[in-house]
């Protein structure tokens, strides 16, 4: 790909928001387009290089990894051709190698390429790295020679410069290789006008950053390993102080609307529910339910997350809010991810309200698979106003469902719910409700910052008194396959003791894994499109398992999973509350919330097979009463692999926060972001969450002492613009136009 012939290069000028197509011509538009989604020069110029190589540097051709599409420099040793037993045509073989490795390139009928690929050239070749007859190959790979400097003296100043400066390497696909990339790149920063710089001058010299242009040409066309080091920085804040000015400008355009100021009445519903409450709260709880009160009482909309560990009393704080709320005559939704909490999110609030206080409120369930009689009743005492707390999963959005006076959304487990969805409960008020947010999922502040930065944050870190603890243990079915056993006669233990039990595997039958997606409603979907895989622990294999197994004579082992009819999951979770069940072998579904004191015993087969904060959610459901729990994850990972790594990180800890750190260290990036900010055009592209925290510390400190002398960016209108860039457009009315 080279700007098309009948296109004449070089003579634009160019702006950021330029077609590429006016660019560069139709025909790389379309290759770039088509690989990357790129549209303008700004998106192309935003491809920033993977790495950069040296002339000189060799990179290891023994390590090639079979079958991807690679990049490297290397030296041509020997060059053959020979023509084809069993067809007309030559082959011409030419041997490549760094020093460490040696590599063949072939190319079918075309001998002319002997001519430059003599022995000695060297230059970057690119291809997909296949295997003939057990030696390495590229077949027709793209490659440049560097015109070389073996002419030339080498004492010569400005060739040694040519030699030391870095060489890009960008991502590349099968279609585009990187030089080529390069290529397309360099022509638009020689066409390129004047930039103007999204970071203001003041922020930008106190902290030593390149103007915007020279950071793009630096990072792209460095001289030295400085050029792209300076520019890496400079784009890496830049790329942070957009990202916070976006955040806080949809947070401010958030309290931008009016909202219904609610207060607690005296001697109301939320004095009486106190008094009778059977506990003392914590200090944390006390804590965030004053600063929730105080966002309520205000007629600005409340966005605010509460993260706490589970079993930390989140429940209790949402609930006084609300009843904060229908003190003032309004009305609450909660949202949970799956019918199995919502239906146990409904009891438990009927059970904290106790039964004066909830028929006064009439909680009421509202989700997808009511029986329509009853589905109709609900309806009916959400829009009369007479059901004060509707609890729900996100049939709550249903465009049926309708409330006299929506004052409060809760929405319990965040990461399940897109903002989508929640903007459309949000729709659903006469005026948009305080919106309160609930996750188990400990968040590293600076993650906090980049994916909530348009929320509030609570933290609940004390855990009520009387938690008896957990132990975890890691039971390694490589190096000691018969602790498998072991694992089964513990848990018949507790059951012996009168405790109950929960055994999860990553799979409701073998081959079919539970991909909890609670807005499909737990749809399972199956996993092992990949035959290499390794089988998975299923819920059917272990249930025939235990139930065959000696020691489980007399014990009741129950199946929970996403594929059984609500009623059905639901009348089993009722049934193992009430002791009626004592092991439930299950999927994921019992994650989040699921609330049975008196089950002690957690087994994880295949515990590899989860997240890090999945199975520190999956152990939060024994040791919740007074019993200590016992949690044993069972694996057959390899040790010192990385998923045995982070098995053994849960293990090690009953710290959410600590293990929420781990987790972002050895998960992608993307995972972290989540859909809305991880790829597409929008994503991140040199800011790591993980490693840049300080970055991002000081850029929300710039953005928000930028916005106070100037909340509608008015005389800042490059990084207006490029936070224009990253808004949707029906987001950025609160912006001024410049
Ligand atoms: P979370 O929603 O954070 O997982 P819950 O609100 O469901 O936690 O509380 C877990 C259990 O602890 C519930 O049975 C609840 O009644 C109880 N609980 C909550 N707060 C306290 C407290 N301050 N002291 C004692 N028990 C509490
Ligand atoms: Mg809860």
């Amino acid at each position: 790909m080279t700007a098309d012939e009948t296109h004449e290069t070089g003579v634009g000028r160019f702006t950021l928001d330029t077609r590429l197509t006016g660019a560069l011509g139709g025909r790389t538009a379309q290759a770039l387009e088509r690989a990357f989604g790129y549209r303008t020069v700004g998106d192309l110029l935003g491809h920033y290089p993977r790495r950069y190589a040296l002339r000189g540097e060799l990179t290891a051709l023994a390590s090639l990894p079979l079958d991807e599409n690679v990049t490297i420099v290397a030296e041509v040793l020997e060059v053959r051709e020979r023509s084809m037993r069993s067809r007309r045509g030559s082959i011409l073989e030419v041997k490549i190698s760094d020093g460490t490795g040696i590599l063949v390139l072939t190319f079918f009928n075309q001998a002319w390429r002997a001519r430059e690929l003599v022995p000695g050239a060297r230059g970057i070749f690119a291809g997909k790295v296949g295997d003939y007859r057990g030696a390495r190959q590229l077949a027709h790979p793209d490659y440049e020679l560097f015109d070389d400097a073996a002419a030339v003296s080498p004492t010569d100043a400005s060739v040694k410069r040519w030699a030391e400066a870095p060489i890009a390497i960008y991502p590349a696909t099968g279609a585009l290789a990187s030089w080529q990339l390069a290529k397309a790149i360099a022509l638009l920063l020689d066409g390129l006008d004047p930039v103007p710089d999204p970071v203001p001058g003041e922020i930008r010299s106190g902290r030593g950053l390149l103007a915007h242009r020279d950071a793009i040409e630096r990072i792209h066309r460095p001289e030295a390993e400085a050029d792209w080091k300076a520019a890496r920085r400079t784009l890496r804040f830049t790329e942070a102080l957009v990202l916070q000015t976006t955040l806080l400008l949809r947070r401010a355009e958030l309290r931008s609307h009016e909202a219904t100021a609610r207060h607690p009445s005296a001697g109301g519903l939320l004095e009486r529910f106190d008094a009778a409450l059977p506990f003392t709260l914590t200090g944390d709880q006390v804590e965030v339910g004053t600063a929730i009160a105080t966002d309520l009482a205000e007629p600005v909309p409340m966005n605010r997350l509460v993260q706490g560990e589970v079993g930390s009393g989140k429940t209790v704080v949402a609930l006084r809010a609300m009843l904060a709320v229908a003190d003032s005559g309004g009305q609450a939704a909660l949202l949970a991810p799956t019918e199995v909490l919502a239906a146990q999110h409904l009891r438990s609030i009927a059970r904290m309200l106790g039964p004066d206080l909830s028929a006064e409120l009439v909680p009421t369930l509202l989700t997808g698979q009511l029986p329509a009689a009853e589905r109709r009743k609900a309806l009916l005492r959400a829009a009369a106003g007479q059901s004060r707390i509707v609890v729900g999963t996100h049939a709550l959005i249903g465009e049926s469902v309708s409330f006299a006076d929506l004052g409060l959304v809760v929405v319990d487990e965040q990461h399940r719910f897109g903002v989508e969805q929640r903007e459309a409960l949000r729709l659903k008020g006469r005026r948009p409700p305080h919106v309160l947010v609930l996750t188990a999922t400990p968040i590293p502040r600076t993650v906090a910052m980049t994916v909530f930065g348009d929320l509030d944050v609570s933290t609940i870190r004390e855990l009520p008194a009387g938690r008896a603890g957990i132990e975890s243990h890691v039971v390694p079915l490589v190096e000691r396959p018969a602790w498998r056993t072991r694992v089964w006669e513990r848990l018949a233990e507790e059951i012996a003791e009168g405790r109950q039990g929960f055994v999860v595997c990553p799979a409701i039958e073998p081959r079919v894994a539970e991909e909890a997606d609670p807005v499909q409603g737990d749809g399972a979907t199956d996993v092992d499109a990949d035959p290499t895989s390794a089988p998975v622990a299923s819920v059917a294999a272990i249930l025939a398992e235990l139930t065959a197994h000696p020691r489980f004579s007399g014990i009741r082992v129950a199946p929970l999973h996403g594929r059984m009819a609500s009623e059905e999951k639901d009348a089993t979770m009722r049934a193992f509350a009430a002791g009626e069940i004592d092991v439930l072998v299950a999927t994921t579904v019992i994650e989040v919330g699921v609330d049975v004191p008196n089950a002690s015993v957690m087994v994880v087969t295949d515990a590899d097979r989860f997240g890090v904060s999945q199975l520190h959610q999956l152990r939060g459901r024994v040791g919740r009463g007074g019993l200590p729990g016992l949690c044993l994850l069972v694996t057959a990972s390899e040790p010192g692999s990385l998923a045995r790594q982070r098995v053994e990180a849960v293990a090690a800890t009953l710290d959410g926060f600590e293990l929420a750190q781990v987790d972002l260290e050895l998960r992608q990036e993307g995972d972290v972001l989540g859909a809305t900010q991880s790829g597409g055009r929008s994503s991140l592209k040199l800011l790591r969450v993980a490693r840049d925290g300080e970055i991002i510390a000081d850029a929300r400190e710039a953005a928000a002492s930028l916005l106070v002398d100037d909340p509608r960016l008015a005389g800042h209108p490059a990084l207006s613009a490029e936070v224009r860039r990253r808004l949707d457009d029906d987001a950025t009315g609160f912006l001024s136009k410049g």
